[in-house]
């Protein structure tokens, strides 16, 4: 199976300064996913690019116990610990390789014996990382750690940045190079949500509707986890269906400690339906998955389903929307349908909007076309000076697809409001029909 990216944890015992290291990874990639203002970023997952490899780097650390004081009686303390545990077997579970840190300024801890035990259990690629090498000084204890590990570690500073250089060649070390994804491939849906929203009743709604035409598509290499479907005249791939198709096996709790698995099933598809309970509203967790559907730059209906649960009166309906949208503000051009996967309300809007969503991801715009309407936009606002100087725009050009993303070129990047940008997208947006997608667009100077 051809997956675009690959999954690398990072493990060790508390306060080696796992997150540390993480936000130095991932942060490197930062500046290229769109703002998104209001919500915390999901502090566990986060985009790695290094030398044409592409990887998710997964924080183990979030999973650490925070404050052990807080937790109320030695019974609930095991518990989260258990599932703490958990949380950290699931990541290196669906993790190609691990990155296991160490602290070198403290030297070799006990825990670190126990955590490398672990890893050994797994048979995965170790890379062993150890941290708090500010100095060279530092470098002393760094053979105490060479018992854990199959390779000699990486001396690094998390926190200065020193020998991040050479923990990612390690890292990406025999990955293969991101080409990009072929661009006839199917569909590619997911299905994704917090347990026990109705993800499953949907999808075998959609599958008992569709059955005459659930097809082996051909030419398509696929996991056994993806389910084949042809509906409306088009080839569709749902993803990562195995735990929802065979309910049961999969029990809800692992669920709740999956938010990997979602992760996985985002990045490997086009169009992510998120579905959110109407009854419940958006709570925090459907939150942190809209937000990773947005990072990960995908296109997106939120299904909001179990509608026939709410009492309706006037106005009901505009008030969940507006709630919704207000709460995923940052993912402004999702698609929104409300349908119950139990009585079938409207269940046959879902896949028509994917599509239509799916269709405006892949969407190619040609250059004229671009221009004639950037032309259009500046006349009816012109672009305001700023510190005195004028912003020149000279032209757009598309420069990928999934989702559509375009560079302006203009004579100071610097001139241009943030907000004249979103103008800009929003305007492209209505024009190009760009519904259901996040929209890119850079900036880049030319004199
Ligand atoms: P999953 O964990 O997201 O896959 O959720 P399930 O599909 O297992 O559904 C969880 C529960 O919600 C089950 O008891 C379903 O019968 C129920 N459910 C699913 N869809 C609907 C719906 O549209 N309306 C109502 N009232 N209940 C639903």
């Amino acid at each position: 199976m051809k997956s675009a990216f690959e999954i690398v944890a990072i493990v060790g015992r508390p306060n080696v300064g796992k997150s540390a290291l993480f936000n130095r990874l991932t942060g490197r990639a930062a500046a290229i996913v769109e703002d998104r203002p209001g919500v915390t970023r999901d502090r566990h997952f986060g985009k790695v690019e290094w030398e044409n490899r592409r990887f998710w780097a997964v924080d183990t650390g979030g999973f650490d116990p925070e404050d052990d004081d807080t937790i109320p009686g030695a019974k609930m303390a095991a518990a989260i610990r258990d599932g703490i545990r958990r949380q950290v077997r699931l990541a290196i579970e669906e993790a190609s390789r691990v990155i296991f840190v160490v602290d070198g300024k403290a030297g070799l801890h006990p825990l670190d014996r126990a955590v490398a035990q672990m890893l050994r259990e797994y048979k995965k690629p170790v890379i062993l990382a150890v941290n708090k090498t500010d100095l060279e000084a530092d470098r002393t204890h760094e053979w105490d750690f060479a018992e854990l590990a199959q390779d000699q570690g990486v001396a690094v500073s998390a926190l200065h940045g020193r020998g991040v250089d050479d923990l990612l060649d390690a890292v990406v070390k025999d990955m293969p190079v991101y080409a990009g994804q072929a661009e006839e491939e199917q569909l590619r849906l997911a299905i994704v949500g917090r347990p026990n929203v109705g993800k499953s009743s949907i999808l075998n709604s959609i599958l008992n509707e569709e059955r005459n035409i659930v097809s082996d598509v051909p030419g398509t290499t696929r996991d056994a986890v993806d389910t084949p479907l042809r509906a409306h005249g088009k080839d569709m791939i749902l993803v990562d269906t195995a735990g929802l198709r065979d309910k049961g096996k999969i029990s809800d709790e692992v669920e709740k400690y999956s938010a990997v698995r979602s992760m996985r099933a985002i990045e490997r598809c086009d169009v992510a339906l998120l579905v959110i309970d109407a009854y419940d509203g958006v709570r925090e967790q459907d939150e942190r998955i809209a937000g990773l559907i947005h990072d990960a730059g995908k296109a997106c209906v939120v299904v909001v389903n179990k509608w026939d649960k709410v009492e309706k009166t006037d106005g009901t309906y505009e008030k969940c929307l507006k709630d919704i949208r207000a709460r995923l503000k940052f993912m402004d051009y999702a698609l929104v349908t409300f349908i119950s996967a139990l009585s079938r309300q409207r269940l046959g809007e879902v896949l028509p909007l994917a599509i239509q969503a799916a269709e405006a991801h892949r969407t190619r715009l040609s250059t004229s076309k671009l221009n004639r309407a950037l032309e259009e936009i500046l006349a009816s606002s012109p672009m305001p000076s700023f510190r005195g100087r004028i912003l020149k725009v000279y032209y757009l050009a598309q420069t990928g697809i999934r989702p559509p993303s375009f560079a302006l070129f203009v004579n100071d990047p610097k001139l241009m409001h943030f907000s004249t940008q979103r103008r800009i997208k929003r305007l492209l947006r209505e024009r190009f029909e760009l519904k259901g997608t996040p929209i890119i667009l850079m900036l880049r100077k030319r004199s």
